[in-house]
């Protein structure tokens, strides 16, 4: 019985790599997306839509980049293997509104990847799971009349760091020191160029 349900979780694990994100870009290995070297994963999609939105090319829910978890783990191991990077951070477009974000993270989870996700819902409104899985996060909608000028890659100041395990308790300073206050012009084959970093 114990074999039959650990080939059942074996299995179950396997069609869960199989699901699916809709990704505008990643940048392989940046320093411009939260402390250490990280993985950015940019998602397609938002139905917030923000005034003054930083990112409205992803706003549109259209199909982009449609792959699979497993690819997406694969350019994570693999950034880390080359690379070193501590974690990812998940941004956006609204990262929530995939049905799979929840299986991704909890992949990386499993994996020790530290995650940061960035979302325009409010704590609240995220499913357990994904919230579960994740390190820390930033939430709150964009508000253009209320702009932030003290933390780095946070753009407005209704937005609230939120440290769900302890992973990051000691680096929130990196929100704060200037010096990582950067952008970079990045390059991906399928998209083009892309902006990533303190852009407001
Ligand atoms: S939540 Fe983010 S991506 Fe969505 S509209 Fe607001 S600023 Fe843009």
């Amino acid at each position: 019985m114990e074999k039959f349900v650990l080939k059942q979780r074996k299995m179950d694990s396997l069609l869960d790599l199989n699901k699916k994100v809709n990704v505008a870009y990643i940048n392989t290995c940046t320093e411009t997306e939260g402390p250490y070297k990280r993985v950015g994963i940019w998602f397609q999609g938002c139905d917030i839509l923000c005034k003054g939105c930083c990112n409205p090319d992803l706003q549109p829910l259209v199909p982009r980049h449609i792959i699979t978890i497993k690819k997406v783990i694969d350019i994570i191991l693999d950034s880390k293997a080359d690379n070193g990077i501590e974690g990812v951070t998940l941004l956006g477009g609204e990262p929530t509104l995939q049905d799979n974000l929840g299986i991704l993270c909890g992949e990386l989870k499993n994996l020790d990847i530290g995650i940061i996700l960035f979302t325009g819902k409010r704590i609240d409104e995220i499913d357990e799971k994904i919230r579960n899985a994740v390190d820390l996060i930033i939430d709150g909608s964009f508000e253009p009349d209320n702009l932030e000028n003290e933390r780095n890659l946070i753009g407005s100041k209704n937005q609230i760091i939120h440290l769900i395990t302890e992973r990051y308790s000691g680096d929130l300073q990196w929100f704060y020191d200037k010096r990582n206050k950067k952008i970079e012009i990045n390059y991906d084959e399928g998209s083009g160029f892309f902006i990533s970093g303190d852009v407001i």
